[in-house]
């Protein structure tokens, strides 16, 4: 049987990220400068998402393209230490701990999901995810939505989905999700909206 769930995106929702700090320092190891060299991702970040292009294959172009001047592994820091932890939603997660299942669904990509499960204790709050990269699907598709549901045991009715993106919201409330459309500015109407809707499912 579903019970009620939390289901969370993680950028821009769990974890902050910036990557014009990835700009500016591929720029130090490059002839791009910090203002354009992301641009050059722009042809291979989508199908590395969805699993196109495996780890490997994304560092090999992404160092060609840019004519990166170090090794793989400063590349693949580079492009990775863009993160920062959402204290407030850290404190409201674990307040949550043990209280009911808690899941990931967000478009990314392995270097980033495997970095940020590491490095940042807000996801040991979480049981599972479901991702772009391994789903071979992205938001905001119903696809994965889909996927999510039934990898996840998920009754749309009982879930409450949160996710910073007006797009991902929208699917999710069309297949019946309970959403909350997040900002780091919105942090205490989500918690008001949270924890009224876990009274509502018999969660104190
Ligand atoms: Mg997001």
């Amino acid at each position: 049987m579903s019970q009620p769930t939390l289901l969370s995106d993680v950028g821009k929702v769990l974890i902050d990220f910036d990557f014009s700090i990835a700009a500016r320092r591929l720029a130090q190891h490059c002839d791009h400068p910090a203002e354009t060299v992301l641009t050059l991702f722009d042809d291979i970040k989508g199908p590395y998402e969805v699993g196109d292009i495996d780890d490997a294959e994304f560092v090999r172009q992404g160092m060609a393209l840019t004519r990166f001047r170090g090794t793989p592994q400063e590349f693949e820091a580079i492009w990775c230490e863009i993160f920062a932890q959402n204290e407030p939603m850290h404190a409201t997660l674990g307040a949550l701990a043990g209280k009911l299942p808690m899941h990931l669904l967000s478009n990314t990509n392995e270097l980033h999901k495997a970095y940020f499960l590491r490095e940042f204790p807000i996801f040991q709050h979480f049981q599972n995810g479901v991702y772009s990269h391994t789903a071979r699907c992205a938001k905001p598709g119903e696809e994965i939505f889909h996927k999510t549901a039934a990898q996840l045991d998920l009754d749309p009715a009982r879930t409450f989905y949160i996710d910073d993106l007006a797009a991902n919201i929208a699917t999710a409330a069309r297949l019946g999700f309970r959403t909350f459309h997040y900002s780091f500015a919105k942090h205490s109407q989500l918690q008001a909206e949270l924890d009224e809707w876990l009274t509502t499912q018999g969660i104190g």
